[in-house]
């Protein structure tokens, strides 16, 4: 019962913010056309834009009359009535932004931190700070926080980090208790899921997945509008697809899973035992070696594709899904693992779900960021205001 209404109230919140992403994109629009647009009914429409006029978030501009037609009265988003921050937490960096409404930039920053060994403290001085700042713009309505590991969205619990060495960290908490404003924690991954439900692929689709290639090998899995969690928070571990018994140890215990043989760290080592000089570190000298035309180093990224591709294509049988999307730190990869991936995952998905489509967007990690805000933007407009009057 608490469930279902907790499942209620997140899913007109999500709606209020479906109007919010609609309006930003459109322009002003009236009732009838949103209730057209996100096939929703007129009455639906009328409650929850009420609800949105009520707390500033839209704004009515003059009446227009078109032929015989009552007057129509376009809604107008406020985009600036609220921001909200997000931050992507990275080995040797951390990457925020500041969002409106609408879910556009409207500001960014790039700090050199390294915070693995002090999460809480150097977490709780940056964001105190950049709340501060804007405290007599346009003042921060809520921070949402991007992690590169397995984390529960309900708790804030990062479960496991092994790029950060973190385990059961009670981060969202901890900041929660230290901040003014409310606090979100999410995986990555499902961070920019999030963005791209409200303002990607989810424009088109009820249902996408997306592939992050990274450090790690995530899957985003939105299903009738939900991006999917798993009972604790743990799911899209794509990158642990267990897949050669008898492969490399991965950073889990297993042996042969997907990250293992086709994540990043493993391409370099790879490339590295097939005798490539000049590799440096990490992913530009394994791109570098691609781009010079190395041999050794093109079979490895093209044999890398065809089991990504392969893996996905079993995802796509198994959920019926159509659209995946590619991000991640590792689409600079992508000339040279997106035509075997393409290749295997035409061959793998079973005829009735055949050519499923494939989108690769330039990427930056600041999108991570992006998607940490709007983990605060697809709670909805009541999460907000509910905070108000914190400034
Ligand atoms: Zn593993």
């Amino acid at each position: 019962m608490g469930d279902e209404m907790t499942r209620r109230q997140v899913r007109g919140d999500l709606t209020r913010t479906e109007i919010l992403a609609l309006l930003g994109a459109a322009g002003p629009l009236g009732r009838a056309e949103i209730a057209h647009r996100l096939g929703l009914g007129a009455a639906t429409v009328t409650e929850h834009t009420r609800r949105l006029l009520a707390e500033g978030f839209l704004r009515e501009l003059p009446p227009r009359t078109s032929g015989t037609g009552r007057p129509r009265v376009p809604l107008q988003l406020v985009p600036d009535a609220a921001h909200v921050l997000g931050v992507r937490i990275a080995v040797d960096h951390l990457a925020g932004v500041v969002v409106g409404l609408d879910g556009q930039i409207v500001d960014e920053f790039r700090l050199p931190l390294r915070i693995a060994d002090a999460p809480v403290p150097l977490l709780v001085e940056t964001l105190l700070r950049e709340i501060d700042a804007r405290r007599h713009t346009t003042p921060v309505r809520g921070i949402g926080v991007a992690v590169p590991g397995m984390t529960d969205p309900e708790s804030g619990v990062v479960r496991l980090s092994g790029i950060m060495g973190w385990r059961e960290l009670p981060l969202g908490r901890e900041l929660a208790r230290r901040l003014p404003v409310p606090v979100l924690v999410d995986n990555d991954l499902r961070a920019s899921t999030t963005a791209e439900l409200l303002f990607g692929m989810g424009r088109e689709r009820d249902d996408f997945l997306v592939l992050g290639i990274g450090d790690g090998l995530g899957l985003g899995v939105v299903l009738g509008r939900s991006v999917q969690c798993g009972a604790d928070g743990s799911s899209g571990e794509f990158g642990h697809l267990p897949v050669d018994p008898a492969g490399p140890r991965c950073t889990c215990g297993n042996r042969g899973c997907l990250q293992a043989l086709a994540g990043q760290s493993a391409l370099v080592e790879q490339a590295r035992r097939a005798g490539v000089s000049g590799l440096g570190e990490g992913l530009p000298g394994l791109v570098g070696a691609a781009e010079r035309g190395e041999p050794a180093v093109l079979a490895i990224l093209a044999e890398a594709g065809a089991l990504l591709g392969r893996c996905v294509a079993g995802v796509v049988n198994v959920l019926a899904v159509k659209a995946v999307k590619v991000i991640g730190e590792g689409h600079v990869l992508w000339p040279f693992l997106g035509p075997s991936f393409e290749a295997a995952a035409a061959a793998g998905v079973i005829e009735p779900l055949r050519d499923p489509e494939i989108t690769v967007a330039p990427w930056r990690d600041i999108e991570h960021a992006r998607g940490a805000a709007c983990l605060l933007l697809a709670r909805g407009s009541s999460e907000l205001k509910r905070f108000s009057s914190v400034d």
